[in-house]
């Protein structure tokens, strides 16, 4: 005889964990809560109660303060009020977007059936009916990387999903874009994941714990978005396979070659993401490998001093994304956001990419008609990522039908321009390989109604008259039933001759026939013949209200329709979504191509309105800029109709190393900032800020500029200089550019010097990169005399009337005076100081003359610098020379006359 088997279910074991709540003295309700809060304690737990979201005891705390919203409470816990506070579930987005920034998970949890049905089942399953509890499950738990709702991301920006692998000692990072399906991977060296993270700054990193340990203080920025997860979740043995299932194909290799490493990220973020969805998978495309070769590389500190795509402020505005983007679409701006991110390292991928821009600047009348197109295009892949998670409605469908049409009008806009189609061939063969999506479209556009497309399929009314036969008869079932309603109101009037008899509708009585309370009594009157059809129903203050068989009748038949028009919608809609969905993947490429056109354009138009220009680009080590502008400053000035003063820059042999010397204030970080940002701007296959650029592909970019605190991190601003700076010395290339502003600045004048020193050499001799170098040390200039590939370039300014004038000039040369004490003034520091460091610096210049030339390290011999003598004010000296414990009162206040005398005339 077999054995017998014991499965236990789900519902088992939910109904098991409800049990042992229920002994510990909680009410079914409360049990059922308990149960499912403790299958996700990371979370706050929505759960829904009629319509409202629910949130209790820590949870409700937690909320409530967060979201600004009254805290209740509901029963006792132990003789403990429970804590309890809730979100109307049909505008729940708000909360739950601030929630999620908070930092904050949360698992939301639906009736899964509604009180009839669980009535229904508690019959079947011989229980009390009128105790039945609904069901409720968690159907998804919304993380900051994996949402899509429309109003809890930024259109404009990318929201993405990363996951780190380590396998067999190798790493790889997979990230999702989770509301657009794009999904990357690269293999990495753990020194270079910071970077990595940086370039790509997901809003949400799944590792192991052991990983995080491993980079937590090499990759600090991670603490805030990592959420570590369970080993069993990184099985590297079977994620090929998982991969396989996911894509539908029976050899990962026809996805693409994948390290074991790149395959476990991939396997493990699928995975996750499905664990999230409870079960659901959004549109995924197939992972595209990318390898450190192809981009150029920006460090963490680098891409924050350079203020890509958010300034040191942490804003949007001011950075270098703000200043150069004119896309229309969101896929365009997100797709522009990656770029300037992640600069390419290949001339043939940026040549490429310029060919687009320059075509479209010789046709230009057509940017601004690709642009206007261009305003019509919704955002295709946000919709689609909802659609394909079951969350969208009729809206995101109209959002598919009316982009699908755009984007027919932007292909034969390429299409039919001679130049434009050659040079877009890529773009238009992509788009042109997109079969079947006309059917799809077709169907939309004779499924749905034109506008007003509601969000939800349950507010019906959005298929189009014509669709379906079925749906047309039963709305004319409807709405003839309304006629007969206004018809049989008027049969009721003439009968009774009451002009004020109305036929009206609520939600607790359905149809009924109400009468002004004094011509009620006619209609009361019980006839034994049956001539009197009205059946009394209710009683209100001022009216009566009645009902009749036949109005019964007609109301059977509205509503009948009503529900059947409902249910008929519902099935059409889901057909329509599953076409859609169906051509996920065309769709998305269709999308891709769209956004690609929109940066195009974006880009065209940017290089024409600002008056960039297109760099050379090649395999060389050539930098040679003339006229470079800044392009952040430039558009601030600009805005202030000032002028900005272009500057060259050249950075070839003999003179690969540039030694920038000047006044504060002259312009030196900007003419340093300005030329990397020359360099990121043509690597991502933009024109440029400049009359002409000839840049040999940089491999590398590094910048260190200012001086900044991470304690966080627990580094003073001195070792947070010097990190950075170790970064740029161990890993910057031949082929790498190399920004370093006033280095040393931090320490003792010595030691500073001697660091600044150190570091040009080692650039020259041994990194022998491209590299601008600014720096007050002035004695570093005599460098130039040994250091054949090192040029000496100052900031010009001009003495007049003991003032100086910042011309924001390069030129050859280098500064005599830092004229640092000018700055101070103009910066409101009070007189006395200035004219004391004024004092001071004379004294100090003239005790080390001789010395700001040697040319030979060391620099000074310890003997040679002499702490200045600290020149006593008269005040002091006299304060010094008097003991107060001498003097009468009428002596105390003659020093004090005197010493009044004394600041009069300071000097002495
Ligand atoms: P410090 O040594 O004090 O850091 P700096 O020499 O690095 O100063 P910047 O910060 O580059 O000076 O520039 C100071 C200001 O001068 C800028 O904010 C900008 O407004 C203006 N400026 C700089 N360069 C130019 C330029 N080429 N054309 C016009 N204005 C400029």
């Amino acid at each position: 005889m077999g054995q017998a088997q014991c499965i236990v279910t789900a519902s088992d074991e939910a109904e098991a964990g409800m049990q042992a709540f229920i002994a510990q003295g909680h009410t079914p309700m409360m049990a059922q809560y308990h149960w499912i809060k403790s299958q996700h304690p990371d979370c706050l737990l929505f759960y829904r109660m009629g319509d409202f979201y629910e949130l209790f005891y820590e949870d409700a705390l937690i909320a409530a303060e967060i979201l600004d919203i009254t805290l209740t409470k509901r029963g006792k816990n132990q003789g403990d009020d429970i804590a309890m506070c809730g979100v109307p579930y049909h505008s729940c987005e708000p909360y739950l977007a601030k929630l999620i920034r908070s930092g904050r998970k949360v698992a939301i949890c639906e009736q899964t059936e509604t009180p009839g049905q669980a009535k229904e089942r508690a019959k079947r399953e011989g229980k009390v009916a009128s105790k039945a509890l609904v069901n409720r499950e968690v159907v998804r738990i919304v993380t900051q990387g994996t949402i899509n709702d429309e109003n809890l991301l930024d259109a404009r920006e990318n929201n993405y999903l990363a996951c780190v692998a380590k396998t067999a000692g190798e790493y790889a990072l997979a990230w999702l874009e989770f509301s657009t399906g794009a999904f990357t991977v690269q293999s990495l060296e753990m020194n270079s994941i910071r970077a990595a993270i940086e370039r790509i700054s997901p809003s949400e990193l799944i590792l192991q714990e052991s990983t995080l340990s491993e980079m937590r203080d090499s990759v600090p920025e991670i603490l805030s978005i990592s959420n570590p997860q369970d080993d069993v979740f990184f099985d590297s043995s079977s994620a090929a396979r998982r991969l396989e299932m996911l894509y539908g194909v029976s050899e990962i290799e026809t996805l693409g070659t994948f390290s074991r490493a790149e395959l476990t990220a991939c396997a493990c973020l699928i995975d996750y993401v499905q664990r999230m969805q409870k079960g659901k998978t959004p549109f995924i495309d197939k992972p595209v490998r990318t390898s450190s070769g192809q981009l150029m590389d920006i460090d963490a500190a680098t891409r924050r001093n350079l203020e890509l795509v958010r300034t040191l402020g942490g804003e949007k505005r001011g950075s270098l994304l703000d200043t150069i983007d004119h896309t229309i679409t969101g896929g365009g701006a997100r797709m522009l956001h990656a770029w300037v991110s992640a600069p390419l390292a290949d001339v043939a991928s940026i040549l490429h990419r310029q060919s687009h821009i320059e075509a479209l600047i010789e046709q230009s009348h057509l940017i601004d008609i690709l642009r206007a197109h261009l305003k019509g295009v919704p955002d295709l892949e946000r919709a689609l990522s909802r659609l394909s998670l079951g969350r969208g409605g009729p809206k995101d469908l109209g959002v598919i039908r009316d982009g699908l049409a755009q984007a027919e009008i932007i292909r034969a806009e390429l299409q039919n321009n001679m130049l434009l189609r050659d040079v877009f061939a890529k773009i238009l063969s992509d788009m042109h390989q997109i079969p079947s999506l006309s059917d799809l479209q077709d169907t939309l556009f004779r499924g749905l109604v034109d506008d007003m497309l509601p969000a939800l399929a349950r507010e019906g009314g959005f298929v189009k008259t014509g669709f379906s036969a079925k749906l047309d008869e039963l709305r004319i079932l409807r709405n003839d039933s309304r006629k007969h309603i206004a018809a049989l109101q008027q049969k009721y009037q003439k009968m009774t001759a009451i002009d004020a008899l109305k036929i009206k509708f609520n939600n607790v009585l359905g149809y009924f026939i109400e009468v002004p309370s004094k011509k009620a009594d006619a209609l009361m009157v019980v006839s034994s013949s049956g001539s009197n059809p009205f059946v009394h129903r209710q009683t209100m203050n001022n009216a009566v209200r009645f009902t009749t068989p036949e109005l019964s009748e007609l109301e059977r038949d509205i509503t009948s329709a009503a529900d059947k028009i409902t249910a008929l919608e519902n099935s059409l809609y889901a057909d329509l979504v599953l076409k859609t969905v169906q051509q996920s993947q065309h769709i998305s490429a269709m999308a891709r191509s769209i956004s690609l056109v929109d940066v195009y354009c974006s880009l065209a138009y940017l290089a024409q309105d600002a008056n960039y220009t297109c760099p050379v680009i090649d395999d060389s080590k050539t930098f040679s800029i003339i006229e470079g502008r800044h392009p952040i400053v430039e558009k601030a000035l600009r805005k202030n109709n000032e002028p900005f003063v272009s500057n060259d820059c050249s950075l070839n042999p003999g003179q690969r190393l540039w030694l920038l010397t000047g006044p504060n204030m002259a312009g030196k970080s900007t003419f340093l900032r300005q030329n990397a940002l020359i360099a990121i701007l043509a690597q991502i296959g933009s024109f440029v800020p400049a009359t002409s650029a000839h840049i040999g592909i940089i491999d590398r970019c590094f910048s260190r500029v200012g001086a900044s605190d991470d304690l966080a991190r627990g580094q003073s601003t001195f070792m947070v200089e010097m990190v950075e700076t170790a970064t740029i010395l161990n890993q910057a290339t031949s082929k790498s550019l190399v920004i370093l502003d006033e280095i040393g600045r931090g320490t003792a004048t010595y030691d500073g010097l001697s660091i600044a020193w150190a570091c040009v050499e080692h650039l020259h001799n041994m990194t022998c990169c491209r590299a601008l170098f600014a720096t007050h040390y002035h004695e570093l200039t005599n460098l130039a005399d040994t250091l054949n590939n090192l040029s000496c370039h100052a900031m010009q300014v001009k003495e007049w009337n003991h003032d100086i004038v910042f011309m924001h000039k390069v030129i050859k040369g280098s500064a005599e005076r830092s004229y640092g004490i000018h700055v101070a003034k103009l910066a409101g520091i009070p007189a006395q100081v200035i004219d004391r460091a004024q004092y001071i610096l004379e004294d100090l210049s003239s005790k080390n003359a001789g010395v700001t030339n040697q040319t030979e390290l060391p620099l000074f011999s310890p003997s040679s610098f002499q702490e200045p003598t600290y020149h006593n004010s008269a005040v002091e000296d006299a304060l010094r020379e008097t003991n107060p414990d001498t003097l009468s009162p009428r002596e105390a206040l003659d020093f004090l006359y005197l010493l009044k005398e004394k600041l009069r005339s300071p000097s002495r």
